[in-house]
């Protein structure tokens, strides 16, 4: 089984294979522009101290300012952010935002810390690393183990040595110049991107059933406003259990019974089941919204689904995508379906820069836009090249990127 790290490398490789692109492209864009590793010593509550080790890899930033969120979680280490740099490079290439791709992260458990030493240990990272962090060099954004009151004291810190900049960070609160439809974002691109594949079918999103694997962020605003268009969610599983109800789960009813209880076992409109079974559930279309890796060479042949629209970051390796392909699964691969939340947080960022406000109807229908032409691109990429979804993606974004690059010069 390949790890994300030498997944991503594959991906890249076949890409840069099939557009043939030159040995010395290929070793600038496998090679970060800059990878920095800091050390945050913070006061304990309790008077102690403790040490927690920051990174922020920039990889490339030929098509603009470098992007990508910030984890906080005691396994980030540096290969992982290094792969997740290079995702972000890819991903916003794809969806063609002026932007490149970046990763941070801090290796400890936000989870064993109080707000106060949380509010600390970022400002403390801020400090370190502000002179290479900006509104036009590279913006963080959220990520696991961080959410828009971190964005919130990232932008506060930074304002202290480089006066107001709240276009520095992206996923800020809507009261600090975060965007209004943001939170729904990733959701929302992944229906608007499943509607143009079905429509190449001729078909809609409310002619299959699905599935969804998670239902955090992403998963429960994928149901709501994948049902909202009248699809049948026949299954869902969290961190706390299962349910399914062939017949469509009550989305507005399991969103206010996780608000009440914190998961979606013990919903009374379906029957329980075990979580682990949820990517073998029988549907038509499943949405792995939670954890990467989950399908590989031991899940993938169990799979019933005919599409995979990727929620997650990289739920399926390249094992599972070659038993996809014998089955005649289609995959929509994450570094297109998952990018509505990068395409707000860059709106957020534009509104950021012009000092104005979209209204949210603004947002959403140009996060349509950008997710439509993004796939009319992807076709026509996959056409030419007469390959698989993913491979047309990572062929369509390395060509984007290796072009800026050669455009740039040496
Ligand atoms: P989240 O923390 O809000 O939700 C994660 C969900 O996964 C929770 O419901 C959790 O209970 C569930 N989960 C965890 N372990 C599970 C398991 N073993 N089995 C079943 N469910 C499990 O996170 P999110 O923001 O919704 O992100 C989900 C995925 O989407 C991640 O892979 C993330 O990298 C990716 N993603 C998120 C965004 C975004 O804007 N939030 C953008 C792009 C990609």
């Amino acid at each position: 089984m390949m790890n994300p790290v030498e997944a991503t490398n594959w991906y890249f490789r076949k890409a840069a294979r099939l557009i043939d692109l030159d040995e010395w492209t290929v070793r600038r864009l496998l090679t970060p522009f800059r990878e920095v590793k800091v050390e945050c010593t913070i006061r304990r509550d309790d008077g102690t101290f403790s040490t927690f080790v920051g990174y922020r890899v920039q990889h490339d930033h030929s098509r603009g300012p470098m992007k990508g969120g910030l984890r906080y979680h005691p396994q980030v280490d540096p290969d992982e952010v290094n792969t997740l740099a290079a995702l972000m490079t890819w991903k916003t290439a794809v969806v063609n935002l002026p932007y490149g791709g970046a990763k941070g992260g801090i290796n400890c458990d936000p989870r064993a810390l109080s707000t106060s030493e949380l509010q600390r240990l970022t400002r403390t990272f801020v400090e370190k690393i502000h002179d290479i962090i900006g509104v036009h060099t590279d913006i963080p954004a959220p990520d696991m183990g961080t959410n828009a009151q971190t964005m919130a004291w990232i932008m506060d810190e930074y304002s202290k040595f480089h006066g107001y900049a709240p276009g520095v960070v992206t996923g800020k609160p809507v009261e600090l110049g975060g965007s209004l439809g943001r939170e729904s974002a990733t959701g929302r691109g992944l229906l608007y991107a499943a509607e143009c594949l079905f429509a190449d079918e001729g078909r809609r999103v409310s002619d299959f059933t699905y599935a969804i694997q998670g239902f955090g962020n992403v998963g429960s605003w994928a149901a709501r406003l994948f049902a909202e268009q009248g699809a049948r969610i026949v299954a869902v599983s969290d961190i706390t259990g299962a349910v399914r109800n062939p017949e469509g789960l009550d989305i507005p009813a399991l969103v206010q019974h996780v608000a009440q209880s914190g998961g979606v076992a013990g919903f009374a409109g379906g029957e329980a089941f075990a979580p682990d079974m949820l990517l073998a559930e029988p549907c038509d279309v499943l949405i792995p919204a939670a954890l990467g890796g989950v399908l590989n060479r031991d899940t993938a042949p169990g799979v019933r689904a005919r599409y995979i629209l990727e929620a997650a970051n990289h739920p399926s390796d390249p094992e599972a995508d070659e038993i996809f392909a014998r089955h005649g699964v289609t995959v929509l691969p994450d570094i297109y379906a998952n990018a509505g939340g990068v395409t707000v947080s860059y709106f957020e960022w534009t509104q950021n820069v012009q000092q104005y406000r979209w209204s949210e109807q603004k947002v959403n229908a140009e996060l349509r836009e950008t997710m439509r032409q993004a796939y009319a691109d992807l076709r026509a990429t996959q056409k030419q090249y007469q390959c698989d979804l993913r491979t047309a993606a990572f062929a369509l974004a390395v060509s984007r990127v290796a072009r800026a690059t050669n455009l740039r010069g040496l």
